[in-house]
């Protein structure tokens, strides 16, 4: 589905939200903890806030997953590794400045 047919499908995307389609992340349904990737984040109406469309179809429903921000469960805090250059801490995604 391109973005013509997902705003047909779910209505006007959003502007502004934490994640972007195309980020991963997880989140709990249905006592289960997914990890997958978002297809679409549908842009929030009058009593909801945004929801986030899923690339994975929901398994009870065989329909595109939808996740809810209060669903979510937010990444781990990034490990830290000791850097052999310069001695200090950075992310494996960081790397270090002086390399
Ligand atoms: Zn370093």
């Amino acid at each position: 589905m391109d973005a013509k047919q997902l705003e047909a499908l779910y209505g006007p995307g959003a502007q502004f939200s934490d994640n972007k389609p195309g980020d991963t992340i997880t989140y709990r349904s249905g006592g289960r903890e997914i990890t997958d990737v978002i297809l679409y984040v549908i842009a929030p109406a009058q009593h909801r806030g945004i929801i986030y469309v899923m690339t994975q179809p929901d398994p009870a429903t065989s329909l595109p997953a939808l996740c809810f921000p209060n669903e979510r469960i937010e990444d781990p805090e990034p490990a830290l590794y000791t850097c052999l250059k310069c001695g200090g801490m950075h992310t494996v995604g960081q790397g270090c400045p002086l390399a």
